[in-house]
């Protein structure tokens, strides 16, 4: 009698499970900007249910984060990436790889000699990871709707802000340019490289700093959303009045972690739309 009252309920929960999961699951790209204070994290949702993040923050507010935009019963990161290795931006990742099973790692070729890239190596073979290396114009593709390319992964720069992986994620007739830190003099590299760079929106380098964001490469992005990513009174002054400036005159919405907390940006590959988080 037990055993049939234990089946029934098992029954009634995988039910449930699986209309709710029909019912979250849905044509539209979200793009989550993650507010891990003065740092980089972003989680990105596809339509077709893989989890990619991008930079993990400082540390495990990281986790809280996740915890808050993914599903209970989802612990799986299907792509994880780290932009450059500056603790605000993969720190948080260690914690990240004992509560969720990480499929793949994207990183430059870029080895520092620090100690936080060592607890990150021990972290990487605790779990059996190897990182894989990419190259410029390399493209992900997970499907013939959405696929990201790798415009920028330099390895050599003394400063690892030059180092930063930029990547252009593209869904449908929607793209997001992701930047990292990097500084203008890659900016410059990355114009020079002759990639189509328009892009809906663009994850602003290094936290809106004024020596991101030029005009020249503005005028390329041609974004309509510009988002920042720092942390309430944090000891860059980030953002830096002189790069809002940059972004007021090509007239796109700022959006910052700092002032809104967790936003999303949502795309149906047509247009995006930007959402806050209740
Ligand atoms: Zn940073
Ligand atoms: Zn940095």
């Amino acid at each position: 009698m037990n055993k049939i009252k234990v089946i029934f309920l098992l029954i009634i929960l995988s039910t449930g499970a699986l209309i709710y999961s029909l019912n979250t699951k849905s044509e539209n790209l979200e793009v989550y900007f993650l507010d891990v204070g003065q740092g980089d994290a972003i989680l990105i949702k596809t339509p077709q249910g893989q989890n990619i993040v991008i930079d993990g923050g400082p540390d495990n507010l990281l986790l809280y984060e996740l915890g808050q935009a993914l599903p209970w019963w989802d612990r799986t990161i299907d792509y994880l990436v780290i932009s450059h290795y500056h603790a605000d931006h993969y720190m948080g990742f260690p914690e990240l790889l004992k509560k969720y099973k990480v499929k793949n790692v994207l990183v430059t070729a870029h080895e520092p000699n620090d100690l936080l890239y060592l607890i990150w190596q021990e972290a990487l073979s605790d779990y059996n990871l190897n990182p894989k290396i990419v190259k410029v114009g390399e493209r992900f593709v997970i499907d013939s709707d959405l696929s990201w390319q790798v415009l920028l992964a330099d390895d050599s720069h003394e400063d690892f802000n030059d180092n930063s992986l930029v990547l252009r994620l593209s869904y449908k007739e929607t793209d997001f340019l992701f930047m990292g830190d990097l500084p203008i003099a890659g900016e410059e590299k990355l114009l020079s490289l002759g990639f189509d760079l328009r892009s809906e929106v663009l994850k602003v380098g290094h936290h809106g700093s004024k020596y991101s964001s030029g005009e020249a490469f503005l005028a390329a992005v041609e974004p309509r959303v510009c988002v920042i990513q720092s942390g309430i009174d944090n000891k860059f002054s980030h953002p830096h009045p002189e790069a809002i400036e940059r972004f007021k005159q090509i007239g796109c919405s700022i959006e910052d972690t700092q002032n809104k907390g967790t936003f999303k940006v949502i795309s149906d590959g047509r247009q995006v739309l930007f959402d806050t988080i209740p």
